[in-house]
């Protein structure tokens, strides 16, 4: 029986873990308060209480712990390889080289860590696969590697022949392969995240959301159910939810719906595909279409850049099921030549940033105030990188964390609505009407190939490498 609509949320809660969810009924006074309950917050108030034990952190949720993106994604682990031109180009090349080789660590990370603590997530570590799944995509792939390569950072391999089999659809014309990177199953990640946050200490109330804050060395944090929290420092982790709740993010991003589907078990089909391994495949267009399986033998498929929501609100329609199941259905068709079982279909807000990077900082005036967003659809290996970030801000330390090109930089602004939402539409369909052409071998219009430049950073895998590094 279906409880909620994401169905990996769905399959990884059960009926225990909600009469556990307990809600904050008293006033409380607590070192560090986390607003946000996904892998942004959980993760940092795990590495707040693993480097000092005696810190007081509390974390809230308007829901329950990863009702979010953080339990409805993809279950991609990529890094941040694929973006090593256009991290060149904002952060500079000392920088950027940084972010690649962290990201790529951090994967490895995640893994020992669900091992070690004994959270059972389906966290392969099977590498990724980018493809180009139609002739104007190969150009894009090989570009990538040699600029990694010149900069001794490459561990991408060209994939083609035999070895391009791994990626189960005849549709994909030639690959490049990482072996860093991998898939997990996202919502019993981030439940485990919370299991083990209580057992290192961290108060959790869940369906307590934050309202205001005030004060100065000491916050007072009001929550909408009518508690205050008294805390020394205050973490906004709360992803698609922070330009409505902080006015000066208003413009820093756009809300920009992910839409996937999951087919119901076919192993034996899987089989057949050489399908059997948790590497997620990717193609090479800006609004990718990417697939991974279970270990169960599903196959999820995702596409991002579908509904702008009109002034970032988050409404109802992320916490439905998709209303693109036709284009997820016809990608499907692309990829395995036919329909697949369909289980269920979801969708959820991703949180796309102007660079196409997550920001962190402290707030104006409120050098106690942190936050962290902006993930653009990448965030659930970098959502870890972000732990590191807010939780050395939070303890004041001087480390390359807290000094990093990611932390406190200007943060460039996207249109006043309705000129965003507009221009967001105008964008999008040019991409859609560009790639289709392509997909039949067409050239695409002048005016579209125009247009779609305007995306900028939203492509998973830079598009021009030319001139960097
Ligand atoms: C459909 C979809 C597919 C994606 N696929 C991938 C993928 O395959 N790979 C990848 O790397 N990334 C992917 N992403 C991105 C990734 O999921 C996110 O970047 C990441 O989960 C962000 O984690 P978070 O903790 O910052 O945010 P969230 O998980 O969204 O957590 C924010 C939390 O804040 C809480 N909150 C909001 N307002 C309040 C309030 N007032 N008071 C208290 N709590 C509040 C919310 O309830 C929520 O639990 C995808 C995103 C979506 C939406």
């Amino acid at each position: 029986m279906k409880r909620f609509q994401p169905f990996w949320f769905d399959e990884a809660i059960d009926s225990a873990d909600l009469d556990l969810a307990k809600s904050l009924e008293h006033d409380i006074d607590t070192d560090a308060c986390i607003v946000g309950g996904g892998f942004t917050g959980l993760w940092t108030a795990i590495m707040l209480k693993q480097a000092r034990p005696a810190l007081d952190v509390t974390v809230i949720d308007k829901g329950l712990c990863g009702q979010g993106a953080s339990g409805r994604n993809g279950g991609a682990m990529l890094t941040w390889s694929t973006k090593f031109a256009s991290l060149i180009k904002q952060f500079g090349l000392e920088q950027a080289r940084f972010f690649v080789q962290n990201s790529e660590q951090a994967v490895h990370e995640i893994h020992q860590f669900t091992q070690r603590y004994g959270i059972d997530c389906d966290c392969r570590v099977d590498g990724t696969y980018y493809t180009a799944s139609n002739q104007a995509q190969v150009v894009k792939l090989a570009p990538v590697l040699e600029l990694l390569e010149k900069h001794r950072l490459n561990h991408w391999q060209l994939v083609d022949g035999h070895k391009l089999q791994a990626t189960g659809s005849n549709a994909n014309k030639r690959a490049i392969f990482s072996p860093h990177a991998g898939s997990i199953q996202p919502a019993k990640l981030v439940r485990g995240l919370r299991r083990i946050a209580i057992k290192l200490g961290v108060r959790i109330f869940e369906h307590t959301a934050y309202q205001s804050h005030g004060g100065g060395e000491t916050l007072v944090i009001s929550t909408q159910q009518g508690h205050t929290i008294r805390a020394t420092s205050l973490t906004f982790a709360v992803n698609a939810w922070l330009p409505s709740l902080l006015s000066e993010f208003a413009r820093s991003v756009v809300l920009v719906s992910s839409d996937m589907v999951i087919t119901k078990p076919i192993p034996a089909l899987l089989s057949k595909r050489n399908l059997r391994h948790g590497a997620p495949i990717i193609d090479a267009r800006i609004f990718v279409n990417y697939y991974r399986t279970t270990p169960d033998g599903r196959l999820m498929l995702g596409k991002g850049g579908n509904y702008f929501s009109f002034a970032n609100q988050v409404s109802r329609r992320f916490d439905q099921a998709s209303r693109y199941s036709e284009m997820l259905e016809h990608s499907v068709k692309y990829f395995f030549g036919k329909a697949l079982p369909i289980e269920r279909t979801w969708t959820g807000p991703s949180d796309r940033s102007v660079s196409g990077m997550p920001f962190f900082g402290q707030l104006t005036g409120q050098d106690n105030v942190f936050y962290g967003s902006g993930y653009s659809g990448n965030g659930v290996v970098q959502s870890y990188l972000g732990g590191k970030i807010l939780s050395a801000l939070i303890m004041k330390q001087n480390n390359a964390w807290s000094r990093c090109a990611l932390v406190n930089g200007q943060l460039s602004k996207f249109p006043f609505e309705p000129f965003r939402s507009v221009g967001a539409y105008t964008i999008r369909n040019a991409i859609r009407r560009k790639e289709r052409a392509q997909d039949m071998g067409k050239v695409p219009s002048k005016l579209d190939i125009w247009l779609s430049g305007l995306s900028g950073s939203a492509a998973k895998l830079d598009p021009d490498v030319k001139g960097f590094g």
